[in-house]
């Protein structure tokens, strides 16, 4: 079967990093999930409600491990969800607002080298580099 794919041969990445600043999300998903590793992690579906950024979805992962337990603790501190000294209940997460301030880093695949920013091109190699948004802190919802 032949799939007709107009200007294949000019495909991108089609993704432009959100800018490295303190935006406004709505979080739409957590679910619990394993690393690569094998260690627990939630896994955070975030969505923008910043002016000029609506709609777009950034995705974070948070460890359960006991000594990374704090970006958790910190998500859910943002939200204002009702928490105690044993945890928090999901559904109680599920659409409340944070600020998350956000970095951007750049990756080369070929070269296996991240650089910190907005790096279109590796400086190596000249590849095109795959970018992201970490999230540097989660905040009170600022909207
Ligand atoms: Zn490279």
């Amino acid at each position: 079967m032949r799939f007709e794919i107009p200007d294949f041969d000019n495909v991108t990445t089609g993704f432009d990093p959100l800018p490295a600043e303190r935006l406004t999300f709505q979080i739409t998903k957590c679910e619990q999930r394993q690393s690569k590793a094998g260690n627990p992690k939630l896994s955070w579906e975030l969505t923008c409600q910043s002016p000029g950024h609506e709609g777009r979805i950034l995705f974070d992962d948070t460890s359960l491990l006991p000594q990374a337990r704090f970006a958790v603790k910190a998500i859910v501190n943002a939200s204002g969800a009702p928490q105690d000294a044993s945890g928090f209940d999901i559904d109680d997460v599920i659409g409340c607002s944070v600020d998350a301030q956000l970095s951007i880093q750049s990756y080369c695949k070929a070269c296996e080298v991240a650089e910190g920013g907005d790096v279109e091109k590796c400086s190596s190699c000249g590849t095109e580099m795959k970018r992201s948004n970490p999230v540097d802190g989660y905040f009170p919802s600022s909207l």
